[in-house]
């Protein structure tokens, strides 16, 4: 195989930390593996500001263009300049550019980690362009208005394309899964908008007879996950609805600093942890870059997919048993009650890697 062409956007924050460790880590398992990666780093966020006046430069854009798949930091966008205050943050950029229509957030409880649940594995697909986060530039107006000083108006946008793509995913997902998707609405209430999500969500699932079909309004939903999250199997969203979930989902399973996540289109896909940029223990070592690690072995099983290579999905998967392993042995950074540096606990995963089968 070719070698890897991957990105390497450090971003602000706890950045620089979690993704340089995430880059040792994949590279340590890739050499395990025998896959060769280059690893190409563009700027972003507070060091593209200080280099070009933006925080996602046409450069870094072009040059990521040409990659299947890129890691990419936080950002801490409200320490930007005021010019820079409206103008889309970093990720938004991406999101938006690269059209990453697929957030796809899993989660699933660990032996070593206690979790408020203890059984689930679920897999949240949630809408990444439009609903009430839609893009207010996209649709000047539409979004969200003053109709007095004191009473604004915010609409959701909800198109049949963009439903139809993320059902399509979900369902696809389902397939290689526990053959189940449960769709999240809220058609009794939001007719209109989330009755089309519903309906479109069914719709596609006709497509998928093998794969079981139920659904849930969000609120009911918060509730049974609490209750009876081990029995989900693949969880589909719109934008705002999939946010809040995978949040409740990634603290149900255990932190939200352990959870991976990808944002993706059918040709490109962005690693990227669910947590922020933790400026307040920036550079200090305590970040916790397993979030981060678990993203970026996700994006290794997604180009593994897209390019049908056995050898993709081998650096993912044994990226996740380092992690797994070194949990297992006690060592973990401060957040879940350890000792060890950022620096200490990838340094213990590299070694579980080489020491590996
Ligand atoms: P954003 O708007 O960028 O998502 P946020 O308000 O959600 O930011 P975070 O940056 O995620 O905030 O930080 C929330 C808290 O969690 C902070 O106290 C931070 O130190 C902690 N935290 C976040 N990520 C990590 C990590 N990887 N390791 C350890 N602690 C973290
Ligand atoms: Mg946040």
């Amino acid at each position: 195989m070719e070698p890897l062409e991957l990105g390497v956007l450090y971003g602000d924050g706890i950045g620089y930390e979690i993704v340089s460790a995430s880059v040792k880590i994949v590279s340590a398992a890739a050499a395990k593996s025998g896959l060769a990666i280059d690893w190409h780093v563009l700027p972003m966020g507070l060091d593209a500001i200080k280099q070009t006046g933006s925080s996602m430069p046409a450069e870094t854009v072009q040059a990521l263009d040409k990659l299947d798949g890129w890691l990419m930091g936080p950002h801490d966008s409200q320490s930007y300049p005021k010019q820079l205050q409206n103008v889309r943050n970093p990720s938004g950029e991406l999101r938006h550019h690269f059209d990453l229509y697929a957030n796809i957030r899993p989660a699933k409880s660990e032996p070593y980690v206690k979790g408020v649940v203890e059984r689930a594995d679920l897999v949240i697909y949630r809408e990444n362009t439009e609903g009430f986060y839609v893009d207010r530039n996209m649709y000047k107006g539409i979004g969200e208005w003053m109709v007095t000083a004191d009473v604004a108006v915010t609409a959701g946008v909800f198109t049949r394309k963009a439903i139809e793509r993320i059902a399509h995913a979900a369902f696809r997902a389902a397939r290689e899964r526990r053959k189940k998707v449960s769709i999240v609405h809220k058609a009794n209430v939001i007719s209109l908008g989330s009755g089309l999500f519903l309906n479109v969500c069914k719709e596609v699932g006709h497509h998928y007879p093998d794969v079981s079909v139920d659904d849930y309004h969000i609120d009911a939903m918060c509730a049974h996950l609490v209750r009876r999250a081990a029995e989900f199997d693949v969880i589909v969203a719109e934008n705002m609805f999939g946010d809040i979930l995978s949040d409740l989902t990634g603290e149900l399973v255990g932190s939200l600093g352990l959870a991976g996540s990808i944002n993706a289109s059918e040709s490109k896909a962005m690693a990227q942890a669910a947590h922020g940029s933790a400026p307040d223990i920036a550079g200090l070592g305590l970040a916790n870059p397993i979030g981060m690690i678990r993203s970026s072995a996700m994006l290794l099983g997604w180009i593994g997919k897209k390019h049908k290579s056995q050898l993709c999905s081998t650096v993912e998967r044994r990226i996740n048993q380092g992690v797994a392993d070194t949990l297992v042995s006690g060592v973990c950074t401060k957040d879940l009650g350890g000792t060890a540096s950022t620096q200490q606990f990838t340094d213990v995963v590299c070694e579980k890697i080489e020491e590996a089968e």
